[in-house]
């Protein structure tokens, strides 16, 4: 049987979903500030957290970052309509997926099983392909390069005239996306697919924020043109 912890101050909203949650066999525990939050997912062992943004004591984010240093416990945020920051900051904090309040139970419940799903996937995975030395070999490089822009794939590494650029990782990913099928227009839920995972089930809207936090590391720092908006349809990187 699955543990969730339910993070919320909202003393209905917690009730209610821990009644929906109980309901289908989890067993559920909840807190109600975001101290009580962290010292309750790190002292107890959750095989998933549910947790709002706006908490007494410390915020959700904040939470999330205490929770991330120790732990990977799967963590599905609740936030606030059109919060698409939010969602951002979250996702690149190590959330793995969001809904908006106010929700339905029944895709809250969709989510919960989505993400308990991949971490044990996840958890397969890692069995069987422990690092074995004998069997690895040198692998080449992969470099993609347009317009003076350098990312390597496997260093995880971003420069622009040979300058380093930081990106976070899932602008990485969307570059990276861009830059591996330059010359083809990109719709936002193609690279809500390549950057965010196949189960993506979020808002591709911020996708937008991705490509405009891209926009201002790249073609405003440096100058250039590199990603191209086609009205309607999404985004392209070409060679010029
Ligand atoms: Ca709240």
């Amino acid at each position: 049987m699955s543990r969730i912890l339910i993070v919320e101050d909202e003393a209905k909203i917690a009730r209610f979903v821990e009644l929906e949650l109980t309901h289908e066999g989890y067993e559920v525990d909840k807190a109600a500030d975001g101290r009580e939050g962290v010292e309750k997912a790190l002292a107890g062992d959750y095989d998933l957290i549910l947790l709002d943004i706006l908490l007494p004591q410390l915020n959700g984010m904040e939470v999330l970052r205490r929770v991330r240093r120790e732990k990977d416990t799967p963590v599905i945020l609740l936030t606030a309509r059109d919060a698409v920051m939010d969602k951002v900051a979250g996702l690149d904090a190590g959330a793995d997926d969001y809904i908006t309040k106010p929700f339905a139970i029944e895709e809250l419940l969709a989510r919960i099983r989505v993400a308990l799903k991949r971490r044990e996937a996840l958890a397969a995975v890692a069995a069987t392909t422990a690092p074995d030395a004998s069997a690895m070999t040198p692998v080449e490089t992969t470099v993609l390069t347009i317009q003076g822009v350098s990312l390597d794939v496997d260093r995880h590494e971003v420069t622009v005239a040979g300058e380093p650029v930081e990106l976070t990782n899932r602008e990485f990913e969307v570059l990276k996306a861009l830059m591996e099928n330059r010359e083809i227009v990109m719709s936002r839920e193609r690279l809500a697919q390549l950057a965010c995972g196949y189960d993506f089930v979020g808002e591709t809207n911020i996708i937008d924020v991705y490509i405009r936090h891209l926009r201002s590391k790249i073609d405003d720092r440096f100058g250039i043109k590199l990603i191209t908006t086609v009205r309607g349809v999404g985004y392209v990187i070409r060679e010029r």
